[in-house]
């Protein structure tokens, strides 16, 4: 299970990070290369951005769930079956518009 205590520093502020149990597999950027790029120099991956919208959150949950390691983890910031409650978007519009959330790993 990933650790938000070890993720990279590279990872962007928000719920998603990977963190230093990465083997450096390639499944998560070939899942969402947009999301999860590589660091060539240390050879693991990080989140370049954070996901916006259901099918982003529903991809990002898979490489969760795929990760050979549990290297990738979420805060909890939002997750896949929170994002259509009452048909909005209510997380996701928060930190897309950058009203901080107090949470873990929130943007500061
Ligand atoms: S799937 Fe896991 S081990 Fe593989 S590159 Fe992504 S974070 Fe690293």
């Amino acid at each position: 299970m990933a650790n938000h205590h070890d993720r990279y520093p590279d990872n962007v502020p928000g719920s998603y990070y990977v963190d230093d149990q990465c083997i450096d597999c390639d499944l998560c950027r070939e899942r969402i290369p947009d999301i999860f790029v590589r660091n060539s120099d240390a050879g693991h991956s990080y989140v370049r951005r954070q996901p916006v919208g259901a099918a982003e959150i529903a991809i990002c949950e898979e490489a969760l769930e795929s990760c050979p390691i549990e290297a990738i983890g979420n805060d909890g910031m939002f997750a896949a079956d929170e994002v259509f409650v009452g048909g909005r978007l209510p997380r996701v519009k928060r930190f897309v518009a950058g009203v901080t959330d107090p949470g873990v790993g929130g943007p500061r």
